[in-house]
């Protein structure tokens, strides 16, 4: 048994983490933490016992206390509360399963502590990738992706980093693969939110249908696997079968398959190098019949260009295309901007971002504050 905590526990990737914890029987919960959800985290506290938990939201925290006061749980409030739980001791590994920048300072918190992350929270690694990975070898902590396409590259890399020569990178396309620039302008929240693959959390199922998803998954694959931007190839592939691909020097590509479940990559970020029981459908080939793959339509969905010349100006200017992504998706849903506004006002925001050199995690959260500021300017 191997004790972990899951920061984002009521969330998609969250409430899985959970199953999966089930499924193998090989995890005992040491923390968990939310935001505002009282009720989910009190029926999760009750059912695996953590010795920490912690609401960011202050009055979501003081709700949760009176609830779970007749149990040994210590409710903790805030970031500072999050943080501690990631560095609760007897937990090995954390699953970051928050969303946004919101999980950078706990992450930096568990990787301080030599921890293994199971690293879910893709704007960790966007907004601080080179801090966040140094961390993690100064304090000899494991970052195992939990991203479905990161974790098919991690695998497929297997022991061969060295002869890397490319990553191509699967992306489902969406729901509005195949529309024109004309038709994407009607899209309302509840159309863009009917991801045809997978099941996901409002703003990652916003960034799959904008593309800014698989824009932040290559800044997330640079720093995880070392390459550059232009060594990393987005590929559409409509049946999410294919979780990713890596080419060698010797031309070989090695793909890693399955069934389109985040409980794979779940479990496989907490058992590595092992693995465990299935915890999720084993793929039929056959029933799929057709894999197929296009190419991005850029022109239409120009997120992943924009991610690109970000990733290439470096740190601070992902940051502002991570922070006025958030602020766009925001206002998107709450039906104060259109569609095509939120690649409209990320490369607004970008075309005025800061240039600071070697940035400190203060830089990093002041660049994420100015882009969300020139964001809400734009509506
Ligand atoms: P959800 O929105 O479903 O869950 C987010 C979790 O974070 C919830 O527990 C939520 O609490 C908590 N949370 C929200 N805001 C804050 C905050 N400001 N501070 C602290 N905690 C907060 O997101 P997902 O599970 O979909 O995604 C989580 C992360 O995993 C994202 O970075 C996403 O990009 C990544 N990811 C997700 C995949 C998926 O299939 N869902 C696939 C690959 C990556 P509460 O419920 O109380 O609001
Ligand atoms: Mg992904």
């Amino acid at each position: 048994m191997k004790n972990i905590s899951v920061l984002g526990s009521t969330g998609s990737i969250g409430t899985q983490t959970l199953e999966v914890v089930d499924q193998t029987n090989d995890y005992r919960i040491s923390a968990l933490t939310a935001h505002s959800n009282v009720s989910l985290i009190e029926q999760q506290i009750r059912k695996y016992k953590p010795k920490l938990a912690c609401m960011t939201d202050e009055n979501a925290a003081k709700d949760l206390k009176v609830r779970v006061a007749d149990t040994n749980v210590k409710v903790l409030s805030g970031i500072e509360g999050v943080c501690e739980c990631a560095a609760i001791d007897e937990a090995e590994a954390v699953v970051t399963a928050i969303v946004g920048i919101a999980g950078l300072k706990p992450t930096l918190s568990a990787i301080s502590c030599g921890k293994r992350i199971a690293l879910a929270n893709k704007e960790t690694l966007v907004t601080a990738g080179e801090i966040v990975i140094a961390e993690a070898k100064r304090h000899g902590s494991e970052i195992i992706p939990v991203d479905s396409e990161h974790s098919a590259i991690f695998q497929s890399i297997s022991n061969q980093q060295k002869f890397l020569k490319r990553i191509i990178i699967t992306a489902s396309g969406g729901p509005f693969f195949g529309k024109s620039k004309e038709e994407l302008k009607n899209i309302t929240p509840e159309m863009a939110l009917k991801h045809p693959n997978w099941s996901m959390g409002a703003k990652i199922t916003i960034d799959s249908a904008t593309l800014v998803n698989k824009g932040l998954e290559i800044i997330e694959a640079m720093h995880l696997f070392g390459l550059s931007a232009d060594n990393i190839t987005p590929i559409i592939h409509r049946e999410s079968i294919v979780h990713s691909m890596v080419e060698f020097c010797d031309s070989s590509v090695i793909a890693q398959m399955g069934v389109p479940d985040m409980k794979l990559p779940i479990s496989y970020a907490l058992s590595y190098p092992e693995r465990t029981v299935p915890v999720c459908d084993t793929l039929d080939l056959v029933k799929v019949g057709t894999l197929s793959f296009y190419d991005v339509d850029n022109e239409t969905f120009p997120a992943i260009n924009l991610a690109k010349d970000a990733a290439k100006k470096g740190t601070i200017m992902c940051s502002v295309f991570n922070g006025a992504n958030e602020a766009a998706v925001e206002l998107f849903l709450n039906g104060k901007c259109s569609f095509t506004d939120i690649t409209k006002f990320i490369e607004t925001a970008m075309s005025k971002a800061p240039k600071i050199e070697n940035p400190s995690i203060d830089d990093i959260f002041m660049a994420d504050d100015f882009a969300r500021k020139i964001v809400k300017e734009c509506v």
